[in-house]
C-alpha cells in the first residue's frame, strides 16, 4: 500500500487506463520468465484473498466512489484466480462502483486457455469486460526464444475463447521481438495468429530492450540480433499488409512507437496505415534518422512535424553534432533514448 492510497496498488497499467480505478488482485506475475520483461523481476508473485480484494474495494469506495467509469484490475495475470473468487470480486466492485462501465484485467494465454467459454462468460456477466493479452508474437520460436511460455496454438485458443464469451478482447503485438533473424517469420505468423482470432484490439509497442533482462545480457554477448528504428517498421509493414479479415481496431498507443499515427479501424484502415508507413519510408536518409531521433527526444509526434521549423531545429541540431562525433550512430543514439522511456 502507497503512502498516498488507503488500498493497494501495482506497478503498472496499460496506457489505456490512465484515467481507470487501478484494484490490485494478485502481485507481479506467476510466470515471471519472458526475457524482454523488467516489470516483475525479483518480485515474487502472490495472491491476495477475496476477503482482502474487498476490504481494498470498500476503502477505494470511501475516497472515490463515483470518480471512475472504468477500472483496471492489476497485477499481470489475476485472471489465473479461480473462477468463483473473480465472480465474487467484480460483483463486490460493482456493487460499490454501479457506475464502471469497462472493467478491464490482463491475462496470460496459456491461463486464460485453461478456463472454458463459459467461465469466461461468467466474469463478462458478473462485469469483466475486457481482457488484454499478450499475444507478442504468432511464430513458435520467436516465444519459445523469449521464454513466453505459451505456444501459438495456447494464444490462438486463448483468444478464441475470449471471444465467445463476449468480453473485449485485446491482443498486444510486439514489435521487432523477432530481432535480424526471425523479422519475416514473426510478422508474418502474427498476422496469421490475429486473422485467426480476429481481436476487438491489436495494440502494438516496440520491443525496448532493458538492461537487467535476460534478453539485454543476450544482446550484449550477440545471441540477439535487435532490429533498427527502420527495420521494426518495415517488419511493421509485413504484418499489417499480411492481416486479412480482421474488423478490429489497431491501437499504437505506445509512446515507444516510432510511428503513433499508423493505427484505425480494419480493414477500412489499412490502406492509409500502409501509406503512413510507406511515407516514412520513402523520406531520405537523413530525414529518417532526423524522425526518429525527434522521435525519442519527445519533440516530433508525427511525420508532420517534420515540417515544423521550430521543431526542427534543435533536433537538426543533435543530429549535427552525432554527425560530427563521427563515432556514434543515430541508432545507437534512439536506442539509448529508448532505455531511459517507460
Ligand atoms: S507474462 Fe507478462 S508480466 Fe509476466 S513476465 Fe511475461 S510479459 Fe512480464
Amino acid at each position: 500500500m502507497s503512502m498516498s492510497s488507503p488500498y493497494e496498488i501495482g506497478p503498472i497499467r496499460p496506457p489505456s487506463e490512465a484515467r481507470s480505478l487501478l484494484l490490485r488482485l494478485t502481485r507481479n506475475c506467476p510466470w515471471n520468465r519472458c526475457e524482454f520483461c523488467p516489470v516483475y523481476k525479483n518480485r515474487k508473485f502472490s495472491r491476495r484473498s477475496v476477503d482482502e480484494i474487498k476490504r481494498d474495494i470498500d476503502a477505494a469506495a470511501q475516497v472515490h466512489a463515483g470518480m471512475f467509469k472504468t477500472a483496471f484490475l492489476q497485477d499481470a495475470n489475476s485472471i489465473v484466480m479461480k473462477t468463483d473468487d473473480l465472480v465474487e470480486v467484480l460483483e463486490h466492485l460493482g456493487a460499490r462502483f454501479p457506475e464502471i462501465e469497462r472493467v478491464t484485467i490482463y491475462g496470460r494465454a496459456a491461463t486464460v486457455a485453461r478456463k472454458s467459454v463459459e467461465e469466461l462468460a461468467r466474469l463478462r456477466e458478473a462485469g469483466l469486460t475486457r481482457l488484454h493479452l499478450g499475444l507478442e508474437s504468432g511464430y513458435g520460436p520467436v516465444l519459445e526464444y523469449v521464454k513466453k511460455g505459451a505456444t501459438p496454438e495456447q494464444i490462438i485458443e486463448a483468444g478464441r475463447k475470449v471471444k465467445q464469451s463476449g468480453i473485449s478482447l485485446s491482443e498486444y503485438v510486439l514489435l521487432g521481438l523477432g530481432g535480424r533473424k526471425w523479422w519475416r517469420e514473426h510478422a508474418r505468423a502474427t498476422a496469421e495468429a490475429l486473422n485467426s482470432i480476429d481481436p476487438d484490439y491489436v495494440r502494438v509497442r516496440t520491443l525496448r530492450v532493458v538492461r537487467g533482462t535476460p534478453l539485454w545480457d543476450k544482446l550484449q554477448s550477440g545471441r540477439f540480433a535487435r532490429l533498427s528504428d527502420e527495420e521494426i517498421v518495415r517488419e511493421e509493414r509485413l504484418m499489417i499488409d499480411r492481416l486479412e479479415g480482421m474488423s478490429g481496431y489497431f491501437a499504437s498507443d505506445h509512446s515507444l512507437n516510432l510511428l503513433m499515427q499508423v493505427r484505425g479501424r480494419l480493414p477500412d484502415a489499412k490502406e492509409d496505415m500502409l501509406k503512413t508507413i510507406d511515407r516514412y519510408l520513402g523520406l531520405a536518409e537523413r530525414e529518417k534518422r532526423l524522425f526518429e531521433l525527434g522521435r525519442r527526444l519527445h519533440v516530433f509526434h508525427n511525420l508532420a512535424d517534420l515540417r515544423d521549423e521550430s521543431r526542427r531545429a534543435g533536433v537538426e541540431q543533435v543530429l549535427a553534432e552525432i554527425e560530427a562525433d563521427g563515432d556514434t550512430s543515430v541508432d545507437e543514439v534512439t536506442f539509448e533514448l529508448m532505455g531511459r522511456m517507460l
